[in-house]
């Protein structure tokens, strides 16, 4: 879909076949890594996914007692140090429709 969008933007005529009619499964996409924040700022998407529903995770733990942090993207020096959580399946469902803009490309 990444590339369906690059080549869209240079000018290219792109279809993009998807066999399912969403993106709802196995809990795919749930977490937005902070690499995964880079390459939508990248892309130009950044602000646009920021306002769809989510929430901050900045840490990862395992429950205790005592509770152990196994990972903290706060550590991370990167432009978006956390990951975002959120209902992917809906979100993505609908992204590639709000993710243009190309007319030269379609969804199928
Ligand atoms: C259970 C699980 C949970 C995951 N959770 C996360 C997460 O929280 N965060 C994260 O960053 N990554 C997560 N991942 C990894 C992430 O899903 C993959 O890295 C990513 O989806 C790979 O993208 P892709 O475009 O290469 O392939 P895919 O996302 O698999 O896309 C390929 C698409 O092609 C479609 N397709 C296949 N064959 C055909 C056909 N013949 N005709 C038409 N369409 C077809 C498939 O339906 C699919 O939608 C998870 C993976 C799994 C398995």
């Amino acid at each position: 879909m990444v590339l369906g969008l690059l080549l869209a933007r240079a000018g290219v005529e792109v279809t993009v076949l998807e066999k399912h009619a969403d993106f709802l499964r196995d809990f795919r996409g749930d977490t937005v890594h902070p690499s995964t924040l880079t390459l939508l700022d990248e892309l130009g998407l950044g602000e646009r996914f920021g306002k769809l529903p989510q929430s901050r995770l900045d840490t990862v733990s395992v429950p205790g007692p005592p509770a152990l942090t196994i990972a903290d993207f706060r550590k991370l020096k990167v432009a978006h140090p956390m990951s975002r959580w959120f209902r992917s399946g809906t979100c993505w469902t609908s992204w590639p429709r709000r993710a243009g803009p190309s007319p030269r490309s379609t969804c199928g």
